[in-house]
């Protein structure tokens, strides 16, 4: 299995974070071992001192496939969710200075939420799928698919350019704008429309 991650895919937040948008999707991965899963707790690393969460919509896999058409690349979604892409910002930056790979930064343990999933066929379209972050009771993000600059199809297309894609493999689609740190004791819950998909304490 698989974990592909889409940065930038927000104008909004590539934005808040002083990035150029990128003209085409732009892909890393976590691996396995970043799974979190159940509504487990997340505990905080030490070697961080500024975990961000992402809210960000996640797409599961239904089949494998490789360089897949865009008129045929619905075909390969079967569900639905939502979950976060935690990041450690310091170290993220540090990296990204001196050009290095982003790994440590999001690969670490715990750092893929991941909620319910929802058959995909209870959306009318995945590509108007409104979702928000609630932090200790107050919102900290709101999106929607529609505004991603790759939809879920373009992502799949360009992804299966270069990996095999297979049934079961998880895509985190990125994450719209108010990002921020998270501390020992928060809360954090998401919900696609008005559904509880997840929640996460920091522990
Ligand atoms: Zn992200």
């Amino acid at each position: 299995m698989k974990i592909f991650c889409i940065g930038r895919n927000y104008v909004d937040h590539a934005k808040e974070l002083g990035n150029a948008v990128p003209s085409e999707p732009l892909i890393f991965m976590k691996p396995p071992t970043a799974l979190l899963i159940n509504n487990k707790p997340f505990y905080y690393p030490d070697f961080s001192n500024d975990i961000h969460y992402e809210c960000e919509i996640v797409v599961k896999i239904g089949k494998n496939g490789k360089n897949i058409q865009p008129q045929f690349a619905k075909n390969y979604i079967k569900e639905i969710s939502l979950g976060i892409d935690y990041t450690a910002r310091d170290l993220q930056t540090k990296l990204k200075e001196k050009g290095h790979p982003w790994e440590i930064a999001k690969g670490f343990n715990g750092s893929a939420v991941i909620g319910n999933f929802i058959p995909k066929e209870q959306f009318e379209d995945v590509n108007n799928i409104p979702f928000h972050l609630i932090k200790n009771g107050m919102e900290v993000q709101m999106g929607n698919t529609k505004d991603m600059l790759f939809n879920i199809e373009k992502i799949i297309t360009h992804i299966s350019k270069y990996f095999l894609i297979h049934q079961g493999d998880y895509i985190y689609t990125g994450t719209p704008a108010g990002v921020g740190p998270i501390q020992i004791g928060d809360l954090l819950e998401g919900y696609i429309q008005e559904d509880k998909i997840f929640q996460c304490r920091i522990k």
